[in-house]
């Protein structure tokens, strides 16, 4: 049968794609089997009710097979009709050859059934393939086998010599038909050419030398081991076809009269049905022998180039991995290959250290010593692969090794297992990679990172004798200038005397000189509480609006000495918070006076209180020099004064604003500035108004 394969489009499998020409195929295909249906009913022996080969119910399965599922009914339809007719045609009475037409529709639908998940035509490459054809050409030749033995029950008492001849010829068929017409059949490339030329010689001289002769001696078998040869040398495909052309010239020449069939069943007196069924059976059993001989081949032949494959590739990436030492051992620690990189880490060839024992060559032996204690173990092997529990690979270990020429590495090793097929280990597999330099780095890197970790923990601790000592200073400092204000009172309002207009003036200035220290001592202490964390909030609900008017009052701004004019804006109601009043108001104080300072005579300050929900806010804006902007960020570090405020001699401390920051944050809030040069600034302070338990980090 031609190669219907050329009809295939596009990877589609099987006659599904073109769209008329498969009709063609189809058509021809079923005329092939009538044909061959036809030629087999005129060659039958005379007195035989069946014909001695069927090749046809090959044909007509091979054809079931390569078409589409869906046109599977009128492709039965079809052979249950040529082959009928073919019998007729033969000159077969017309019940009997329906009859047999049905037994070869039957055959194709049984065969057609062991292949419904299967792809259109089915594959034929490995022993499985030919374990599902042959269960498959057994139940399809057994099914018209037994239909054809109830046509002809009626016509010939012996059906039974029908159904094994049925059976036979059809069995055998489609064993040597159909691997044929099969998808992936592989061809081995190793045999040559002039073997294949003289094998098949030898075979069509052994099938001629047996079946072309009078074939006195029964000499059926001698086929058999030339196409095993052939089986094992050149694979499935040229198997399958010689099996094919073989058996059709053993057939050919049965049916002439000749080989050693003929010429046995004449001699034993035989019914002559049994000359077909004997030559079937030897085809069946040639199929059944060569077969798998070529199948079990291939597969060894493609596992033997996947393996081979597999160990270049292997070895291929251990040559070029020139960085990285790759050893392989025995179970006991023998070095068995030892690759490239290993070479070059180590400065050994391969040929000084296989067959030599790892660990001892190349690891350092203190280090293998102290490992060993530590894990109870002598040192040896054991160390480097004790860890290995449930044959999995270790985790990777930094090792000590000394190349050749002394110089001491740091590796990171991976040790793992090596089994072999059947789960025996074999060995030992090492990769190691050079990290000396990676792990030195690492070394300095953490030496500078502790040194570093040092000198910070020692400025931590100097900032911490530095707070103390300011908090002690001024809280010592604090007495001896309380006293010093309230003896300049009494001198101020004459309880100790009378006092000149000149004496006056200078307590005057003492006076105003002396509070303004208290009130630096008295800031410089409550930033060192919030610093060592004793700043204790006394949180009341509080008015917002009662707290501005008091720092207002406090700083005494209504006589507008300063020439500014200051206007509150509040909402008609009060503005609430939980809050400690004396400090918010020195927050606001601090802002406010800040405004006054930094802003000439004519200028405003405003002041704007807001209820903004869940929180609440006062900002305090100023007409006056402004910030400039690489200054912003600094404001609210300790002590940080404006160059600008400097060169003018603004009077201050550059406490204020780092005070309000530690207010407004130890209340969960937060300060904000917003300021141009030359136009002024705005200051806003952001509270919650409700404290949860939880105190603000100082
Ligand atoms: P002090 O006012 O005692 O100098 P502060 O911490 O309150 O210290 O302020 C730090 C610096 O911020 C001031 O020296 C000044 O340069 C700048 N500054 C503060 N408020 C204003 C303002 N309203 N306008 C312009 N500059 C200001």
């Amino acid at each position: 049968m031609s190669s219907p394969g050329r009809l295939r489009e596009g990877g589609a499998r099987g006659w599904s794609t073109a769209p008329h020409a498969w009709v063609l195929w189809w058509a021809a295909a079923l005329v092939v089997v009538f044909f061959l249906a036809s030629a087999s009913v005129w060659l039958a022996p005379p007195q035989s009710s069946v014909a001695a080969w069927w090749p046809a119910s090959g044909v007509a399965v091979a054809l079931a097979l390569w078409t589409r599922r869906d046109r599977l009914p009128l492709t039965v339809l079809g052979i249950a009709v040529v082959t009928t007719l073919a019998n007729i045609w033969g000159g077969r009475p017309w019940e009997t050859a329906v009859g047999f037409g049905v037994a070869n529709a039957c055959e194709v639908v049984v065969v057609a059934s062991f292949y419904r998940g299967a792809s259109t035509p089915p594959g034929f490459s490995r022993l499985p393939d030919l374990g599902r054809l042959v269960l498959a050409a057994a139940c399809g030749a057994g099914a018209a086998a037994v239909v054809a033995g109830v046509t002809v029950a009626g016509l010939d008492p012996s059906a039974s010599v029908t159904m094994r001849a049925v059976f036979a010829s059809h069995a055998a068929a489609i064993l040597i038909i159909v691997p044929m017409t099969m998808a992936h059949l592989p061809t081995r490339g190793h045999a040559s050419r002039q073997e294949l030329v003289v094998q098949s010689v030898v075979l069509a001289l052994v099938v001629g030398a047996v079946f072309g002769t009078k074939g006195e001696l029964p000499l059926a078998f001698a086929p058999m081991p030339v196409l095993v040869w052939g089986a094992a040398r050149f694979g499935v495909r040229i198997a399958a076809a010689q099996l094919l052309l073989s058996g059709i010239a053993m057939s050919l020449l049965t049916t002439a009269g000749r080989g050693p069939f003929p010429y046995a069943v004449a001699s034993l007196d035989y019914p002559p049905e049994t000359v077909g069924t004997l030559l079937q059976a030897a085809l069946v059993a040639s199929a059944l022998v060569s077969l798998p001989v070529a199948l079990l081949t291939d597969e060894l032949a493609a596992s033997l180039t996947r393996a081979r494959t597999s160990a270049e590739t292997l070895e291929g990436v251990m040559e070029a991995a020139t960085q990285t030492a790759i050893i392989t051992t025995d179970p006991v620690g023998n070095v068995t290959s030892f690759n490239a990189g290993a070479e070059n880490l180590l400065g050994w060839t391969a040929a000084d250290v296989v067959g030599h024992a790892t660990p001892a060559w190349w690891h350092d032996a203190d280090q293998l010593d102290r490992r060993a204690s530590e894990a109870g173990m002598a040192p040896g092997l054991r160390v480097l692969v004790a860890p290995l529990e449930g044959d999995s690979a270790s985790d990777r270990r930094d090792w000590v090794w000394r190349t050749r020429t002394g110089e001491e590495l740091i590796v990171s090793l991976r040790v793992s297992p090596r089994h072999d097929a059947e789960g025996r280990r074999i060995g030992w597999l090492g990769i190691a990679e050079d990290v000396t330099r990676n792990r030195r780095a690492e070394q300095v890197l953490r030496s500078a990172l502790d040194r570093e970790r040092d000198a910070g923990q020692r400025l931590v601790e100097l900032d911490r004798a530095k707070t103390d000592f300011i908090a002690s200073v001024s809280h010592e400092l604090r007495t001896p200038m309380t006293s010093v204000i309230g003896n300049l009172e009494m001198l101020l309002d004459d309880s100790l005397g009378a006092t000149s207009p000149a004496q006056r003036l200078a307590l005057q200035r003492t006076d105003r000189n002396a509070r303004r220290l208290l009130m630096m001592l008295e800031e410089l202490l409550l930033l060192s509480r919030v610093e060592d964390g004793t700043f204790d909030l006394r949180v009341r609900r509080t008015d917002l609006v009662e707290v501005v008017e008091q720092a207002l009052h406090t700083l005494d701004v209504a006589r507008g000495r300063s020439g500014v004019e200051v206007e509150i804006h509040a909402p008609g109601e009060q503005v609430e918070l939980d809050a400690d009043a004396e400090q918010v108001e020195r927050a606001v104080m601090n802002l406010v006076s800040n405004a006054l300072k930094f802003t000439p005579a004519g200028g405003r300050v405003d002041i704007r209180v807001r209820d903004e929900g869940a929180t609440v806010s006062v900002s305090v804006s100023d007409t006056g020099v402004g910030i400039a902007p690489k200054d912003v960020d600094r404001l609210f570090d300790r002590f940080y004064r404006a160059p600008s405020a400097v060169r003018e001699a603004v009077p201050g401390t550059g406490l204020g604003l780092s005070i309000v920051r530690a207010i407004a944050e130890r209340h969960h809030g937060s300060v904000t500035v917003d300021s141009r040069p030359g136009q002024g600034s705005t200051f806003t302070v952001r509270l919650p108004t409700t404290q949860g338990d939880e105190p603000a980090p100082a």
